[in-house]
């Protein structure tokens, strides 16, 4: 048995389970020359839309993930969420949950971030990384049970309790992501906002800390905000999926019907870079194309360039994301990609 606080369910908790609310999430960067410098070159102001009317919830112990190319804003929508960046526009709001004393209050957030070495002091043991957390939200009255804490927290993650004796750079890239892991749970997070988190380890690594993180999610439920360039990472993980394009959704829904039936051409793209290793032989399309610039968007549907089934309509008018099915979609020709 975990040593985290489990989540108790509570009754209102049943007819609404809903812990993240994003509603019309918009940020934009100024990033325009000095006044000065725009005065003598007659330059307009340059915005920089990173993230555009974003709007999803997501559900207590459930994965939601957010799937894009680089550059598409899921990284700023993630900051958005843990608080490291303020919105434009729109509403983020955590609500309430009932926690193992009883008392109800906002989750606890924490990031997980891409770069596991990076995000970890090498000049600090791991069980002092662990342990320092523990320490500022003063979760344990002493240090002896706040050592007994980081040595369950290490075990928790797949480490053994004489890792926090050792500094980062012993570990692999895999480990130290499991470090990062045993800081964020240290904490007594409930939400986890996962920012690539295993982009940077080999597939086979990665493998076995996305496996970790579903067996932490099923055993201390978990809630996961879980941000990827790489459909098949989140394949078997994600309960919500959207599929982000230039800042905004092009597609969202439950994951099982995005996958078995994508609705948008760029979804239907980002699958088809999935090597299938059922299917080795099937006609895969390439992706081509960049991703264009944010600051200076297509106008109309903002994939055009890139879609193979761009029209005359789709190059002045945007398309809006509808309800479609089970999901929604932002196009023009809904579903006709599939076919
Ligand atoms: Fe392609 Fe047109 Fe749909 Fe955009 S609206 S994805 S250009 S078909």
């Amino acid at each position: 048995m975990l040593d985290q606080p489990a989540i108790l369910a509570s009754a209102e908790d049943k007819t609404d389970d809903v812990v993240l609310d994003v509603s019309g999430a918009s940020c934009r960067f100024d990033v325009s020359a000095p006044a000065l410098s725009r005065l003598f070159s007659k330059e307009p102001r340059r915005i920089l839309r990173a993230v555009e009317n974003v709007s999803f919830s997501v559900k207590r112990g459930t994965t939601f993930s957010i799937v894009g190319e680089s550059g598409c804003g899921k990284s700023t929508l993630a900051r958005m969420v843990v608080g490291l960046q303020h919105p434009t526009e729109g509403v983020l709001n955590f609500r309430d949950i009932r926690r193992a004393d009883g008392r109800l209050g906002p989750p606890r957030v924490q990031m997980i971030f891409q770069d596991p070495y990076a995000s970890l002091n090498p000049r600090w043991r791991v069980g002092d990384i662990v342990a320092e957390p523990i320490r500022e939200l003063k979760l344990r009255p002493d240090k002896a049970s706040t050592t007994e804490r980081v040595g369950d927290l290490l075990e928790i993650v797949g480490l053994s309790r004489s890792d926090a004796a050792r500094y980062p750079h012993a570990f692999s890239g895999g480990q130290r992501q499991r470090i990062s892991i045993a800081r964020a749970l240290a904490t007594e997070a409930d939400f986890l906002v996962c920012d690539e988190p295993t982009s940077a380890l080999d597939v086979s690594v990665q493998a076995q800390v996305l496996n970790l993180m579903v067996r932490l999610q099923r055993e201390l439920g978990l809630t996961y905000l879980f941000i990827s360039h790489n459909l098949s990472v989140v394949r078997h993980m994600s309960d919500q999926l959207a599929i982000m394009y230039l800042g905004r959704f092009v597609e969202a829904g439950p994951a099982e019907t995005v996958f078995a039936d994508p609705k948008h051409p760029y979804t239907r793209l980002l699958l088809d870079t999935i090597p299938d290793v059922e299917r080795p032989n099937r006609a895969r399309r390439p992706m081509s194309g960049e991703v264009p610039s944010p600051i200076a968007p297509p106008p109309g549907c903002s994939f055009h360039p890139r879609c193979g089934m761009a029209m005359d309509r789709c190059r002045v008018d945007p398309p809006e994301l509808r309800p479609h099915g089970r999901v929604a979609v932002s196009c023009h020709l809904p579903g006709a990609a599939a076919a």
